[in-house]
């Protein structure tokens, strides 16, 4: 009798231990994983594992599931479900996985067996010290360094042996060198990221290409480059111009240095776009104004900030001009302020977006509806082609797309769930919680962005608070205390 009322008492209550680390150790650097135990089985964080090993971990659509591509293997996890994919055969790792805060978790002790047998490293998982051990001897791009000469930079990438490779300078001062059959140690190169010249050190391994991207605090104009030998390397030199920052003594004081400064409010719509249009004839554009309007109002009495907005009255501005203004202002916090719409007028609620592919249909559905908006009233000839379409066969495009979806994915959902819970505190309007989904607004930005659907204007309920000034100053300052929070936590002082 006890011992069946301690099955059930362990039933009811499994043991969820709170978000923690383990160690991970690859190439003799020491990463952390996130992890959680659920019932005594360590659950990681897969997505930061791939992020630290390689592969390209892709999210389907439809159906919940979770593709993971590494060299020749390709994985395939659904949410929820202990089974998986491999290279069409089926396996169970006993435990289900876990979708979590934008994450896949799945669990060591039964998952990462299954690795080992395909991948090119040894992967042991050592319980009792919660670590997972890769041992990486198939490096070959071992290290970089960045070195100033008197005429300017010096970058060098090291290598086992000579490898194809093609560098391209992307805008805001991006060097790109992509290693053919390159295998990056990506935690070593990592590790020489330096403030006094970069601002930005990203490692990318995809399948058999290996991308080194370093956003320079100096202007990418004249640069040559050459393969070296003893030791092999590829070495960049990039000459001094006269527009150049003094690396030292000049920095600016806004843009991407490690304070949380610059806020770029995006009013939706506008000019000849009107956004969703309500029962009585409410304009999505108007609400989206006034909203940024009483936001930025709010922002700028706090002298800690800068605050730029993409459009202040009623005016059309492309979504390329909104990335560009975001851009140029190096912001910290890209904020897009909008109003939903459905064909079903008893839908209601607010969500907060942000960029990632979308997990299910109804996040797709509003991706499409905000997307298409702009879109439908653009020139036909105009929409196709002055748009920079990316071209999804180009393996470097398919490179720089999937760093710009991913380089801010984490930030952009913690401020999410920030926002969430001061909507979840304040409004009184049912929460619809957080999503991810493709918005083109975002998906341009260097920086974490968020898209806010502050409530249903085809609702008759939510289009009269839509309206009022009252309703704009609540989202406002609940927008306002996200900000103070995500302040808070990620700047380094
Ligand atoms: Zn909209």
């Amino acid at each position: 009798m006890y011992k069946y009322l301690f099955l059930f008492l362990f039933i009811i209550l499994p043991s969820i231990s709170h978000a923690k680390n383990i160690k991970l150790l690859i190439a003799g650097a020491e990463e952390k994983v996130e992890s959680f135990k659920k019932n005594d089985i360590h659950y990681i964080s897969f997505s930061e594992v791939v992020e630290l090993v390689g592969g390209t971990l892709d999210w389907k659509i439809l159906g919940h599931t979770i593709e993971f591509v590494e060299d020749k293997n390709r994985f395939e996890f659904v949410i929820g479900s202990p089974y998986f994919n491999r290279n069409d055969s089926l396996f169970n790792m006993t435990f289900p996985s876990v979708y979590k805060k934008g994450k896949l978790f799945l669990p060591a002790e039964t998952f990462l067996r299954f690795w080992d047998e395909v991948i090119f490293q040894k992967v042991i998982w050592d319980a009792s010290s919660e670590t997972i051990r890769i041992n990486s001897e198939y490096f070959n791009v071992t290290d970089i360094s960045c070195t100033k000469k008197a005429n300017g930079l010096l970058l060098e990438v090291f290598l086992t042996s000579a490898l194809a490779y093609d560098i391209f300078v992307t805008e805001g001062n991006w060097i790109n060198i992509s290693i053919r059959d390159g295998m990056l140690n990506r935690s070593q190169i990592q590790s020489r990221m330096n403030s006094k010249f970069m601002y930005k050190l990203k490692t990318h391994q995809q399948n058999s290409t290996g991308q080194i991207s370093i956003r320079l605090k100096r202007k990418v104009d004249k640069w040559h480059h050459k393969l070296q030998n003893n030791p092999p390397r590829i070495q960049i030199s990039i000459a001094d111009t006269e527009f150049e920052l003094n690396s030292d003594d000049n920095q600016p004081t806004i843009g991407p240095d490690n304070k949380i400064d610059v806020i770029v409010i995006d009013a939706g719509h506008g000019g000849k776009h009107y956004g969703a249009v309500g029962q009585k004839n409410t304009r999505e554009k108007d609400v989206c104004l006034s909203i940024a309007k009483e936001l930025a109002k709010l922002i700028r009495k706090d002298k800690q900030f800068k605050v730029i907005m993409t459009r202040d009255k009623d005016k059309t501005v492309s979504l390329e001009e909104r990335a560009e203004i975001a851009n140029k202002s190096d912001c910290d916090l890209f904020i897009s302020i909008h109003a939903n719409a459905s064909p079903k007028k008893h839908v209601k609620g607010w969500n907060v977006f942000f960029l990632a592919q979308a997990l299910n249909d109804s996040a797709r559905a509003v991706a499409q509806f905000e997307n298409s908006s702009f879109l439908r009233d653009q020139e036909p000839a105009e929409s196709v082609d002055s748009a920079p379409m990316i071209d999804y066969d180009d393996p470097i495009m398919g490179i720089i797309n999937e760093m710009i979806m991913t380089e801010f994915q984490v930030e952009s959902n913690d401020f999410a769930i920030m926002v969430d819970r001061e909507f979840r505190k304040s409004l009184k309007i049912p929460a619809r919680g957080i999503d991810q989904a493709g918005f083109f607004v975002l998906n341009k930005v260097y920086a974490p962005s968020v898209l806010l659907e502050t409530g249903f204007i085809t609702n008759k309920s939510e289009e009269k608070l839509l309206k009022s000034k009252k309703y704009h100053k609540k989202v406002a300052k609940a927008v306002y205390k996200a900000i103070k929070r995500f302040k808070s936590k990620y700047e380094s002082n």
